[in-house]
């Protein structure tokens, strides 16, 4: 019988200080051994053709993944370390395509940037509260609809067109959203919304993660997805995986228990990992 302290643990979602992460990826990689995790991936911001705080610079990039490979040759007796980037999908201007020639080991698809502001700056509907507020003032003339619509089809675009392997916190444009503050997640249009794009992602090869940072940083009562987009999700077999989108060396298992006990409390039966065989399923028991 297998226990808790046996199962392939995992994380394949965390930023270090190549992005907006705190402390060197080595710090990740031997926090990730102390915790007798299984596999451990790196996915930091990618590069974005404007200037932002937490982008990687295009500069860093051959950096990033000579260090990356130094750690997986360095601690491959101790666990199995991988090379992913968290690429930002930006309608009409870069997707995951432009890293190909990194040779990433896995790629994760994120929509974070949702048109610009008059003064040309683009603009980050996860930046905080009150810039969000800005957004959807200045960009979408205060309509949350029209807002949200915009960012589920944007993540649509993206697992059409890019087919990333795994996408990040797929309903994240409820960030700051908690006590229902800007819309409603039981109301239909927003449903409707959220189970158009599960048809896609279940049709599509693409893994969905359950993201633990929302409820780490007390910005969320639910992980990203919530639990309704979870039951979904279910009902669709769409693929999960389990993320903590660490910052921090101390968190490269935040939460991921359990994100486990909820996903086998609604009766998935497996998740996915990925290790040199790709990614595929293993029992969640
Ligand atoms: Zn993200
Ligand atoms: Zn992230």
């Amino acid at each position: 019988m297998s226990t808790a302290n046996n199962f392939k643990w995992t994380n394949y979602h965390s930023h270090t200080n190549f992005s907006d992460g705190k402390g060197e990826p080595e710090l990740y990689a031997l926090s990730a051994i102390k915790h007798k995790m299984y596999a451990y991936g790196f996915s930091c911001h990618s590069p974005v053709p404007f200037d932002t705080c937490w982008n990687m610079n295009y500069e860093s990039l051959l950096d990033y993944r000579r260090e990356i490979n130094r750690l997986k040759k360095k601690y491959a007796d101790q666990i199995k370390l991988f090379l992913g980037m968290e690429i930002d999908y930006i309608k009409n201007l870069v997707g995951l395509s432009r890293f190909k020639m990194l040779g990433l080991d896995y790629t994760i698809g994120a929509v974070h940037f949702l048109g610009y502001f008059e003064d040309g700056e683009a603009w980050d509907h996860s930046g905080g509260k009150p810039v969000y507020e800005r957004g959807l003032k200045e960009i979408f003339g205060n309509d949350i609809k029209k807002l949200v619509k915009y960012y589920y089809e944007q993540v649509n675009d993206m697992v059409l067109k890019e087919k990333p392997d795994v996408i990040a916190h797929m309903d994240m444009i409820k960030k700051y959203n908690k006590g229902n503050y800007f819309f409603n997640e039981n109301e239909k249009w927003y449903k409707d919304l959220v189970y158009e794009t599960l048809e896609l992602i279940s049709k599509s090869n693409s893994i969905a993660e359950i993201n633990t940072r929302g409820v780490l940083k007390g910005l969320e009562d639910e992980f990203y997805p919530s639990n309704f987009v979870i039951d979904k999700c279910k009902e669709l077999n769409i693929k999960l995986c389990m993320n903590s989108d660490a910052h921090n060396s101390k968190d490269v298992m935040a939460l991921i228990p359990e994100a486990r006990a909820l996903l086998k409390e609604k009766g998935y039966k497996e998740v996915f990992i990925f290790d040199e065989q790709g990614w595929h399923p293993i029992g969640i028991e």
